[in-house]
């Protein structure tokens, strides 16, 4: 079996030979031998390479070159791909194409003549030409011939429906489609899994290495090795998307600079960081935002309930409001969420049926947050970011940027009369986000509560330079240390968090009014330092906290009316 780690590897090469090959796929486990900072792909494909089995190695990238030092104890071809595509490095690869025909030979003992390796390239050049048209007249035939000839599952489903949304970046896997797929709209799938790594507009020519490297080199895929603007903007006018999403991989650069190059564009579009390791339950949530952002509502429901619930499953706590038809808050709770969030979300449900005396059929339920999933008995399911632009849009119309901090993520939305233009969210790191202020409330022994009025009276300001939570813990033990006084430590603290969410709101362009919701709102050290970097006065709800349930329960609402 021959495993290769990128499709810009000569496929004809292993038809024509008749060995059996693979691609390279993530799995669940780590290469702990490569360095931490080699890409989350290579750092868990290596894995799943079996030792008897026979490289093609392609230099996509320093981190598959990394890789590949820990593989080559396998039998292997390490193939260079040059970048261009113009006559000398046409040439230069057909070489190299060359030696790895003469390697396969040799290596499996093959007796192929190079008129039944020419038959095989005008065949599969034929069949990928066919696979183009077949894309937009036929997608069960294209499947069958992307399958035959890469050995590789097609991803994703045949039937378009809803949006379009085209997938960009990485390498990516059926997961990632599913999400979208899963709210209802259609992927296509532009990555190098899916089958522009197989489509490329050149005729077949007297030297069967040379029209191979140029079949490979003029390729319509849009790698990060190559010149991804022409063909990424010739997509993107071919297919007209509704939305990109475009897919990168954590520890690799490649593809974050295609980001600014999407920026200037109209379509909306969001960035999601695979790393291969985890389910994608936070890209799915920028996914589902993105796709909320651009759906019409539709056609309203018609509803016979009188009361409207939104349910925000946070993770660190559950809170509940309850609307009448008029829109007017009946009640209103939290409560911590703890190791089963559909288990508070009910309690609070009981609670409020309880205390308004309604029971299940009368009422309507909205679940949002990022327990959402587990609320069986709400009647729809809507992300956070939607949720918190409604609920904050309802309470200030103006509002024009939310800054929303919660117990282990953040997020910065731009909004438009209650929908969102733009937004960011950071849900990998604890900086910015409430568990920064857990860590340093421990570290210094002042209650969490009391951490923000402590604050405010530092002496003297000091600089917590880290952005990292937890090279910023040693930064504090120093200055405890040094024996700088607690409040002053606090000041440097609040200011490092305000600092990040000063950056993710200059990503976003973020202009006032500004509202700052979530549990830290009510934190005044925070909103100080955040009001002193941004230069504006920041709004904060009288409960800060159920904004997004008061949203998920006026999405709800919106359906009646
Ligand atoms: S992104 Fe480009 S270089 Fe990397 S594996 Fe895919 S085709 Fe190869
Ligand atoms: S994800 Fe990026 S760094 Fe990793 S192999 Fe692909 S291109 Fe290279």
């Amino acid at each position: 079996m021959i495993v290769y780690n990128c499709p810009l590897v000569p496929f004809e090469f292993f038809h024509a030979l008749k060995i059996p090959f693979r691609r390279i796929e993530p799995g669940s486990g780590e290469f702990q031998y490569l360095h931490p900072n080699v890409c989350a792909f290579c750092r868990t494909a290596v894995c799943s390479v079996k030792p008897d089995e026979v490289l093609v190695w392609t230099d996509s990238c320093d981190s598959m070159r990394r890789s590949y030092d820990f593989l080559k104890k396998n039998r292997s071809f390490y193939l260079h791909v040059p970048v261009k595509n113009d006559e000398i490095s046409v040439r230069f690869f057909a070489r190299e194409l060359q030696r790895l025909w003469e390697f396969l030979k040799t290596t499996f003992k093959r007796e192929v003549s190079l008129d039944q390796l020419e038959k095989t390239h005008q065949w599969f050049v034929d069949r990928s030409s066919e696979l183009q048209r077949a894309m937009t007249e036929d997608p069960y035939r294209a499947k069958a011939i992307f399958e035959e000839l890469s050995n590789q599952k097609w991803i994703g489903s045949l039937e378009k429906r809803g949006r379009l949304v085209l997938l960009l970046g990485s390498w990516a896997s059926d997961e990632v489609v599913k999400i979208v797929e899963e709210a209802g709209d259609f992927t296509l799938n532009a990555t190098c899994s899916g089958p522009y790594a197989l489509i490329s507009d050149v005729q077949t020519g007297p030297d069967v290495f040379e029209s191979i490297a140029r079949r490979i080199l003029n390729k319509r895929l849009p790698c990060g090795r190559f010149a991804r603007e022409r063909h990424l903007q010739s997509l993107i006018g071919r297919f007209r998307p509704d939305v990109i999403v475009l897919h990168t991989v954590k520890f690799c650069d490649f593809y974050h600079f295609d980001e600014g190059m999407l920026r200037k564009l109209t379509v909306p579009f969001v960035t999601i960081e695979n790393d291969f390791t985890n389910a994608l339950e936070q890209s799915r949530t920028r996914i589902e935002a993105l796709l909320e952002r651009v759906r019409e509502r539709g056609d309203r429901k018609n509803l016979r309930s009188s009361y409207f619930i939104g349910i925000d499953s946070g993770s660190t706590s559950t809170k509940i409001v309850v609307l009448n038809e008029r829109g007017e808050i009946l009640f209103e709770q939290i409560s911590r969420t703890g190791a089963d969030p559909r288990e508070s979300a009910k309690r609070l449900m009981d609670h409020a049926m309880k205390t308004l005396k309604f029971n299940e059929e009368n009422c309507f339920v909205v679940a949002t947050g990022y327990g959402r999933g587990t609320i069986d008995f709400a009647h729809e399911r809507m992300t956070e970011l939607t949720c918190h632009a409604v609920g904050v849009s309802h309470l200030y119309p103006d509002v024009r940027t939310i800054i929303d901090v919660g117990g282990q993520d953040s997020k910065v939305m731009r909004v438009e009369k209650g929908k969102i233009v733009d937004f960011v969210m950071n849900d990998k790191c604890a900086a910015g986000t409430g568990r920064f202020l857990e860590i340093v409330s421990s570290i210094l022994e002042v209650p969490l509560e009391k951490m923000g009025k402590e604050s405010l009276k530092a002496k003297q300001q000091l600089n917590i330079s880290s952005v990292c939570a937890v090279f910023a813990e040693s930064e504090i033990i120093s200055l405890r240390s040094k024996g700088y006084s607690r409040q002053d430590i606090l000041f440097a603290a609040h200011s490092a968090i305000a600092r990040r969410l000063a950056t993710m709101y200059e990503r976003i362009k973020g202009v006032p009014p500004v509202v700052l919701t979530g549990g830290v709102a009510l934190n005044e050290g925070l909103k100080n330092a955040l009001e002193r970097l941004l230069g504006v006065e920041l709004i904060v709800p009288k409960n800060p906290v159920t904004t997004g349930a008061l949203g998920a329960a006026l999405m709800g609402l919106q359906q009646k009316r």
